[in-house]
């Protein structure tokens, strides 16, 4: 059989490799450059730092299978995310935790006490939150609210505090003692080559063809099946409106030497129009002193016009409304599943996002072994 997956970051990668490897022909296409999606990394041409060109990855995970598929294509180097931020003036480390609390407050306090502190600042007026604001404010009070969650939010989403669910903040964004391990996750990594180099070997296996500078819209060819891996509202023209994303400008800064002495520091002010600075060689901390440059990016977020790339998706009630017509109209389609972040609608993270290929691709193999092959529309639901 010949199958299209349109789009080659990891979505599209893992689906293709598992086409292929079950004696099929599979046409990839992309209409970036390159192949990676998102995830993509290049050597920066004036300094020699490898670069995230769509903004920094870190591979995360507690998904046995999910670390043993990715340690086939690439050798991955232990990585410890830690977030520094500058609020009010002064530098702290994220998540905010029992360091970043007593420095706050100038006070030396042991987890038992730090907590009783946080728990007497609390609002405990709101009984029930009924936004992010209201429950950050329940949570954790002003002071620790203003200086770490309110203008980074309203910078991030471009929206305010108030107007975004209560839901978004479930749990108690602090921890009670000295971990600044932005993530919980067992395994923790970045590969040593690049994840553009994890991705085209996971594609280097014979019957796929990766086409780049192709935009699925202009293929005239047919096929037996379609994993479409872009915008679902793309894949219909946009005909019932745009899903809001927000998206992405990167300002490059190159500096002798170092920069800011870290990978990721976050500015929380409001009047500090960016959300966060990245230097991009200490993602590479076992190569990192071999570069005399440094090169980094200033990160701000805006709402994604009809020609940004889409980041993050917005998810308010009215793109939910829209997201659900896209996909009764999208279950009306033959011969084409949707999936991965675009395809969604979904913020994913890597690891989830093979994790959901990799179900895919379970569901594919079994399709092949039965009498009659057929698909679903989505691998998950999309809601
Ligand atoms: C700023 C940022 C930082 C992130 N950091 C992390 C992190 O630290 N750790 C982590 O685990 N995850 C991170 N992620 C998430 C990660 O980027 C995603 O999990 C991953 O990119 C999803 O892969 P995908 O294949 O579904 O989508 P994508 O990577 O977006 O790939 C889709 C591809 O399809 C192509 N395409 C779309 N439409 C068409 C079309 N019509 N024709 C042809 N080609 C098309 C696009 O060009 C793109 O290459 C981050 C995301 C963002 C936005």
């Amino acid at each position: 059989m010949r199958f299209c997956v349109a789009g080659a970051g990891l979505s599209g990668a893992v689906i293709a490799r598992t086409l292929a490897q079950c004696g099929h022909d599979v046409i990839v296409v992309d209409e970036r450059s390159h192949v990676g999606g998102n995830c993509h990394t290049e050597r920066d041409p004036e300094t020699g730092v490898m670069v995230h060109r769509y903004g920094p990855h870190i591979f995360h995970t507690a998904d046995e299978r999910v670390w043993q598929y990715v340690q086939r294509f690439g050798t991955f180097r232990p990585y410890t995310n830690r977030v520094k931020a500058v609020a009010g003036g002064r530098v702290h480390v994220l998540p905010v935790n029992l360091l970043t609390i007593n420095q706050f407050f100038g006070k030396t306090m042991d987890p038992g006490e730090a907590r009783a502190f946080v728990a007497a600042k609390a609002d405990r007026s709101i009984v029930e939150p009924r936004s992010f604001e209201e429950q950050a404010l329940k949570m954790v009070g002003s002071e620790l609210y203003q200086a770490f969650f309110r203008g980074y939010t309203r910078k991030q989403w471009g929206i305010d505090p108030t107007e975004l669910p209560a839901s978004i903040l479930k749990r108690l964004p602090l921890r009670f003692d000295y971990d600044d391990n932005y993530f919980n996750h067992p395994y923790q990594g970045i590969p040593e080559d690049g994840y553009t180099s994890v991705i085209q070997n996971i594609l280097n296996v014979d019957g796929i063809e990766v086409r780049n500078n192709c935009s699925f819209e202009f293929l005239s060819e047919t096929f037996d099946h379609v994993f479409y891996t872009g915008p679902i509202d793309r894949y219909f023209g946009f005909r019932i409106g745009r899903l809001a994303y927000r998206t992405l400008d990167f300002e490059r800064i190159v500096a002798d030497g170092d920069f800011q002495g870290t990978a990721v520091m976050n500015y929380c002010d409001e009047d500090v129009p960016y959300t966060r600075i990245t230097e991009h060689k200490y993602f590479a901390p076992w190569e990192k002193d071999n570069f005399s440059k440094t090169v980094c990016f200033r990160e701000y977020s805006r709402s994604a016009g009809e020609n940004d790339i889409p980041y993050y998706p917005v998810r308010l009630v009215n793109d939910r409304i829209l997201l659900d017509n896209y996909i009764s109209m999208a279950r009306k389609e033959k011969n084409v599943s949707f999936l991965g972040r675009l395809g969604t609608y979904r913020y994913l993270d890597m690891d989830v996002t093979i994790k959901e290929a990799l179900h895919a691709s379970d569901v594919i193999e079994r399709a092949f072994q039965s009498s009659s092959f057929s698909l679903p529309v989505f691998f998950v639901d999309p809601n």
